[in-house]
């Protein structure tokens, strides 16, 4: 019998079964440490130079869309130092805050999905934590794809050493020049951050994998208008692939077809949410 080749692209949705805290949950998680005075003064900071009118900007923005803002004004700003530390210690919080709830979390409702899976599978993932790999997808798909990056990766940013091995933890040191290590995390504009490029050669694989593939399932992403790396991986990578794969769509029932009509291809929209698909695996 043939195998399905299939490859997943997994958004936030997908991480939200587990339960670990997304977007504003993790602002609030990060920002409300009163106990913090640099906290404090970073709140402030950004008020003034990166939200200088939402007064409101912890609940209402997402982790991701904060991070993105740090690494434009760094980027536009001669890699400004202070906006560079400010968004190192934003990302040292936030694998922090991930690793903390992930050691609590339940991975059960992943197990059946995990041990589904083929080894010719694709995963892309545009998570950073660790569920994946908490769940024990080691061993089931070599191609686990994570484009954004992971809270267990690690970089230097004085002399660009990269390591894809050892989980990054507070007080890690760069092995070469003994600067301290940052989680490997990019926004989902990667090109703007400057430690992007050890992340490239996923975009080729997830294209590659595309383009080979039978079906494509996309669970807990809505594809949003601005997410244009993501736009153009999936459309060079249908566009390569000979046969009308479908694709299939699980973001819950409410989700709107309309966003992944630019992949134009035969979208089957499964009207559950993430985590009742799991559930159901
Ligand atoms: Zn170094």
């Amino acid at each position: 019998m043939k195998t399905h080749k299939t490859v997943y692209l997994l958004g936030s949705g997908f991480s939200k079964a587990a339960g670990a805290p997304l977007g504003r949950e993790l602002m609030e998680k990060i920002f409300d440490q009163h106990d913090k005075p640099n906290i404090n003064k970073m709140k402030h900071w950004i008020y003034k130079h990166i939200f200088p009118t939402k007064k409101d900007w912890i609940s209402n923005c997402e982790i991701d869309e904060l991070i993105s803002r740090l690494t434009l004004h760094c980027y536009y700003n001669n890699q400004c130092q202070h906006t560079s530390e400010i968004l190192n210690v934003i990302i040292k919080e936030l694998a922090n805050s991930v690793n903390c709830q992930l050691d609590k979390a339940d991975f059960a409702i992943y197990r059946n999905f995990i041990e589904r899976l083929k080894p010719r599978d694709t995963v892309i993932t545009l998570n950073y934590d660790t569920i994946l790999e908490r769940s024990g997808i080691k061993g089931k798909t070599r191609n686990l794809l994570k484009l954004h990056g992971s809270i267990s990766w690690s970089w230097c940013s004085r002399c660009k050493y990269y390591t894809f091995h050892s989980s990054w933890q507070t007080g890690m040191i760069c092995p070469k020049c003994h600067y301290p290590l940052l989680p490997l995390i990019v926004p989902p504009q990667i090109t703007i951050a400057e430690h992007y490029s050890p992340l490239i050669p996923f975009y080729n694989y997830a294209i590659n994998a595309i383009k080979k593939s039978d079906r494509i399932v996309i669970i807990g992403y809505s594809l949003p208008a601005t997410d244009y790396d993501i736009k153009m991986l999936l459309l060079l990578g249908i566009k390569q692939n000979p046969r009308k794969i479908p694709i299939y769509i699980i973001n819950g029932p409410h989700c709107d077809i309309k966003n992944y009509e630019i992949l134009r291809r035969h979208l089957i929209k499964i009207k559950m949410t993430a985590e009742d698909w799991l559930k159901l695996q």
